[in-house]
């Protein structure tokens, strides 16, 4: 059993953004990425961070937009056309979900499509059906690329999904079905989960329950993704995988934390270097 470890991948997926970044900025060009954070939920609080931090490291100007939970719908969304129109912010993205009373998808689709660098705009969720796309939604595409640094190929396997979200669930499918997996999406009125789940050479958890991915439902020497972020019964970090009852059949497995979070923010990293190149007319 391999223990997949998101931490390397992703530090070197920011390398190569970082070393891309400098001859951008020697081109006189540097990376912007406006985050948008309304309310004061904390897990998004420590998301926002992470992404900040992230963008010092590869060397982009990141600008927050810190706003109160009683922001208005119209407030935020004159905020975004801003952002829209600045010359200097190639990525925009706003930390979902929002406070209640606003509407997450009204904002996403204020968003221009040439700066959504989470891939949420239904123009880059369409194209990302057709395989035609500029960006490709963060976590499973850093899922893809984790899949690609250990040389696990999908080429034909039996994949499946637990978890339909827009923005887990539904692309990861995608992308696993562009690289030639035969994918089942399973969800919450799935009938008989545990025979899906067991006939699985690549099952990736995207539910949002702890430890909810038992050894019965893990095929002998399955890859196992885990993209939970929960919190178990002390309140400990843990995963949608029972990690430690799991492990032993895997043949590769990710870990919560240092397995797909991290890849997360690489990915955002990457797509919004690759905003800034297409804005400035670059195409490699
Ligand atoms: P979500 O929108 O709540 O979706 C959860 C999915 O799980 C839904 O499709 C739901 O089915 C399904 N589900 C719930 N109970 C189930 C059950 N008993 N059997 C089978 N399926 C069930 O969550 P999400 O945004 O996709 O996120 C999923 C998890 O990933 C969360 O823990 C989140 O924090 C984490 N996450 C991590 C990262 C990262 O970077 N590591 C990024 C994003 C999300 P229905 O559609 O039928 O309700």
């Amino acid at each position: 059993m391999i223990i997949i470890d998101g931490k390397k991948v992703s530090s070197t997926v920011k390398e190569q953004v970082k070393n891309e970044t400098a001859e951008l900025k020697a081109k006189g060009i540097t990376p912007g990425l406006a985050v948008i954070l309304v309310g004061d939920d904390p897990a998004s609080r420590v998301y926002v961070n992470n992404k900040k931090k992230a963008c010092e490291y590869v060397g982009f100007r990141s600008e927050e937009f810190a706003l109160p939970a009683t922001t208005s719908q119209k407030e935020l969304l004159d905020l975004v056309e801003q952002l829209n129109e600045r010359e200097d912010i190639n990525g925009i993205l706003c930390q979902l979900p929002l406070p209640e009373g606003l509407d997450d998808n009204a904002v996403i689709e204020a968003i221009s499509p040439l700066k959504d660098v989470d891939a949420f705009h239904k123009q880059n969720v369409g194209r990302i059906m057709i395989g035609d796309y500029d960006f490709l939604p963060c976590t499973p595409a850093g899922i893809m690329e984790m899949l690609h640094a250990y040389d696990i190929s999908v080429d034909g396997k039996n994949c499946v999904v637990i978890g339909r979200s827009n923005i887990v669930g539904k692309p990861m499918a995608m992308l696993l079905l562009h690289e030639n997996g035969t994918v089942t999406i399973c969800h919450s009125r799935t009938k008989n989960l545990k025979e899906i789940t067991s006939q699985a050479d690549i099952l990736v958890a995207a539910v949002g329950k702890p430890k909810f991915v038992t050894a019965d439902m893990v095929k002998d020497g399955a890859v196992v993704i885990d993209v939970g972020m929960d919190r178990d019964e002390n309140g400990k970090l843990c995963g949608d995988v029972d990690f430690e009852n799991v492990k032993d059949k895997c043949s590769y497995i990710t870990p919560v934390p240092g397995g797909v979070g991290p890849m997360t923010i690489a990915t955002l990293m990457k797509n919004t270097l690759k905003a800034a190149k297409l804005q400035n007319k670059i195409y490699d």
